[in-house]
């Protein structure tokens, strides 16, 4: 289970049935539950504020600017003489 303490610098995307979305910062769910919560157990709790439903139809982790762990993960481009150039295999 993540913890919210380790993905403190991304957002919950909170997706309801009713087709209600909110982007959250994870900041708020540790002001609220602690850092040592995990994503599930915030999701369990997690109200809709437009139908006050608690079931939720989609819940991601959103990596937001910044975040250096989602970045890496984005490395494929190289920066060069000011210009940024794709990989080699992309080039013509
Ligand atoms: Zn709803």
């Amino acid at each position: 289970m993540t913890k919210l303490s380790a993905i403190r610098n991304n957002h919950l995307s909170l997706t309801c049935w009713c087709g209600h979305h909110a982007l959250v910062p994870i900041e708020a769910f540790i002001k609220a539950f602690g850092g040592d919560a995990s994503v599930h157990q915030v999701v369990k709790q997690a109200r809709c504020t437009w139908c006050q439903c608690k079931i939720l139809a989609r819940v991601q982790i959103v990596f937001v600017g910044k975040s250096d762990f989602a970045m890496r993960g984005a490395d494929n481009t190289h920066i060069e003489s000011g210009g940024i150039k794709t990989d080699k295999n992309r080039e013509d």
